[in-house]
């Protein structure tokens, strides 16, 4: 393998809870720097909230979260845990992309606004220079002829590229994806797919919730089945898609395949 082995991600005893409600039961992740792991998963076991925890949009009950080496929503003093402020934590969600089902683009600003607001208010970059890259970055989805169009205009697809060229101007050290094309039309799904797969072919450190096995079969160096909050298997895709070890695994896979 050419990636590298310096870890980018690395999730330790990950626990969190909901009141009653125990979503993750000890989670253990390490993701190397280029490395792509595709998560799957039935719908409800922890997927969505795993991903959660990787920026501190939710706060682990128990465990660590480091990106790159840095421990992610809290500073240690001694052998105690302090969570950060909150301008630190927005600090270190710049440097985590996140891609989500629904795009979550901002309807009043054109594609090219959309993806050169965040390193302009957020990283305080300068404004041309971030205009520049972000019509570059439009290039490389397939979409530099839609900079002035509003996310109204677009098509799901074209909106979910629109949002994997703003997750990248923040130049983030990893990209999540959490089941990106789960919202679109099934002839929409290939082309957001194909820039995905352009992403991890330049090197681009990926962890990736989705149901398409085709692209996990292709793209993902590592597979990693969640059920009921606990990782029960992981290792490369033929392994765990066309040999897995646990019924629980092969159970899931007769219903997605
Ligand atoms: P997945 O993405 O694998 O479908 P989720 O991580 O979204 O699963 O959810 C796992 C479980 O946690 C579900 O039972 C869900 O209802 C519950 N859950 C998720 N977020 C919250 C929340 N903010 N408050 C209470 N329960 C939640
Ligand atoms: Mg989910």
């Amino acid at each position: 393998m050419s990636a590298p082995q310096r870890p980018m991600v690395e999730l330790h005893g990950i626990h969190k809870s909901f009141g009653p409600l125990e979503v993750l039961r000890g989670v253990d992740l390490r993701v190397r720097a280029g490395e792509v792991v595709v998560v799957l998963g039935p719908s409800g076991s922890g997927k969505s909230t795993l991903l959660r925890c990787v920026n501190h949009l939710e706060k682990v009950n128990r465990g660590s979260v480091r990106i790159d080496g840095e421990l992610i929503g809290y500073r240690r003093t001694g052998n105690r845990l302090r969570e950060l402020k909150e301008r630190e934590i927005l600090r270190q969600r710049t440097h985590i992309g996140f891609v989500f089902q629904n795009f979550n683009l901002f309807p009043h600003l054109t594609a090219l606004e959309n993806v050169a607001e965040a390193p302009v208010s957020a990283q305080g970059r300068p404004r041309r220079e971030v205009l520049e890259l972000a019509a570059e970055l439009l290039d490389r989805v397939g979409l530099a002829d839609k900079a002035d169009a509003y996310p109204r205009r677009l098509s799901g697809g074209q909106q979910q590229r629109v949002a994997i060229a703003r997750a990248l101007a923040l130049r983030p050290k990893v990209l999540l994806f959490d089941e990106p094309t789960s919202a679109l039309d099934p002839e929409l799904v290939g082309e957001v797919l194909e820039v995905m797969k352009d992403l991890a072919r330049a090197g681009t450190t990926m962890v990736v919730v989705t149901h398409e096995v085709g692209f996990a079969r292709e793209v993902a160096d590592t597979v990693v089945f969640l059920d009921g909050g606990v990782i029960v298997e992981q290792g490369p895709p033929d392994e765990v898609l066309d040999r897995p070890k646990h019924e629980r695994t092969r159970a899931f896979l007769a219903k997605v395949l």
